[in-house]
């Protein structure tokens, strides 16, 4: 059977791009098929963490990411926990828009001779035994021996291939704006009687405000909220009048938690959002996905290589799928202390206790930092 390429990777976002820079420098030919006809635009994840950072130095990607200063103060659910001090020269938080992420790893990508098809949406996809046939809007259909879904959360790749996605649906909410034009104090994770709020002036003059209101179940939504929405309930919780800001970009998001049942099946596989949908607690979804990508490129080029030993492929899931239960599991903790209202004080109180101890300090800071994976400790 001829093939039209390798590999393809459903998805342009963060862990389609890395995956395609890695199924290269493996050798393997990759096309990369994205829905969209130009990059996104929209501000989402801005945290990048130690492990994603000895990644995209080991990629030579740091220079052209030009990172800022290291932050150590991270949180877990709200409660602030020092992420420096730990076993990589990278500890600490790294704050990077996911527009550059996705700008440099596209330049990277393309430039070890990822190709990269904008404007086509995978819309179907057929295994056969030494091949894999994909349907394209256009309609148009590719060949390739491999299929990777890194088509976000709503995976189509996951859904054509039968693999399940269980998990808890939603039961808490976040809405979110970055705001122009208001003056209002920083507020980190501050519990008020109603509900939280995080208040954080960004350069530019730009405030990003999210606000909860404690029980509150989520909006139905077929697309993101009215500021004016946002500005009620942020009045509500704290008081402040926000309504003269201008909006720049308004969002909301919530607790759901999923995981992908299998990661693989036969010919295709999953990473980043196709294979877990999380709240983007602490910064961890955006993390995740890509460590996703950097363990899966290297086995998957050596397989379509014809290189790869026995049962190296199948090691992607073995590693990286107990990983994503992992995260998700502290994930969920997070939104309930964080989330939760007043009766959750008290394990808040006790938690900040035990976080004043180094050895449970360090515990959760290498956990959020991807640092503690079995994977990173024998890869390095
Ligand atoms: C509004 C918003 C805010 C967020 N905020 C944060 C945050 O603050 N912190 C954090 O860590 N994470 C945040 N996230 C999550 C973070 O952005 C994701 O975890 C990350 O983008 C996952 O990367 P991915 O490549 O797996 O998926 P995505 O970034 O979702 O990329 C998937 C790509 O696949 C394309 N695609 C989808 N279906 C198809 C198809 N059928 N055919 C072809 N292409 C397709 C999409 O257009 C998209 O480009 C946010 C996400 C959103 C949407």
């Amino acid at each position: 059977m001829t093939v039209d390429t390798q590999v393809i990777v459903a998805g342009a976002g963060p862990v389609g791009l890395l995956l395609a820079g890695e199924l290269r420098r493996g050798g393997a030919d990759v096309i990369v098929v994205e829905r969209l006809a130009r990059p996104a635009t929209e501000s989402r994840a801005s945290t990048v963490h130690a492990r994603t950072m000895e990644i995209f130095d080991r990629l030579g990607l740091l220079e052209a990411l030009a990172p800022p200063p290291r932050e150590t103060a991270g949180h877990f659910g709200g409660i602030r926990l020092d992420l420096g001090g730990l076993p990589s020269p990278y500890a600490g938080i790294w704050k990077v828009s996911q527009i550059d992420i996705e700008r440099v790893l596209a330049a990277w990508a393309t430039g070890l001779g990822a190709e990269i098809r904008r404007g086509r949406e995978l819309t179907g996809l057929t295994q056969h035994d030494d091949h894999v046939e994909v349907e394209l809007s256009g309609p148009e259909r590719l060949q390739a021996s491999y299929v990777v879904g890194c088509d976000g959360e709503g995976s189509t790749v996951r859904a054509a291939a039968g693999l399940g996605f269980d998990g808890y649906a939603a039961d808490k909410e976040m809405l979110r704006a970055d705001v122009a034009g208001i003056d209002i104090p920083n507020r980190r994770f501050e519990r008020f009687p109603a509900g939280l709020a995080v208040a954080a002036r960004r350069p530019g003059g730009v405030t990003r405000v999210m606000v909860h209101r404690f029980g509150a179940k989520p909006g139905r939504r077929a697309g993101p909220p009215e500021f004016a929405e946002v500005a009620e309930l942020w009045a509500d919780v704290t008081g402040e009048d926000i309504t003269a800001g201008t909006p720049l970009w308004v969002n909301a998001f919530d607790n759901t938690s999923r995981q992908a049942n299998r990661y693989r099946d036969r010919r295709v596989l999953l990473a980043g959002d196709a294979a877990h949908a999380q709240m983007p607690v602490g910064g961890q979804a955006l993390n995740l996905g890509l460590q996703d990508a950097a363990n899966l490129g290297w086995k998957l080029a050596a397989e379509v290589r014809g290189e790869a030993p026995d049962g190296l492929l199948d090691t992607y899931e073995s590693e990286r799928r107990p990983v994503g239960r992992r995260v998700l599991a502290n994930i969920r903790a997070q939104a309930e202390l964080l989330l939760g209202p007043p009766a959750v004080d008290p394990a808040r109180t006790v938690l900040a206790e035990l976080i004043a101890f180094e050895p449970v300090r360090r515990h959760l800071a290498a956990m959020i930092s991807g640092l503690d994976t079995s994977e990173r400790k024998r890869h390095g």
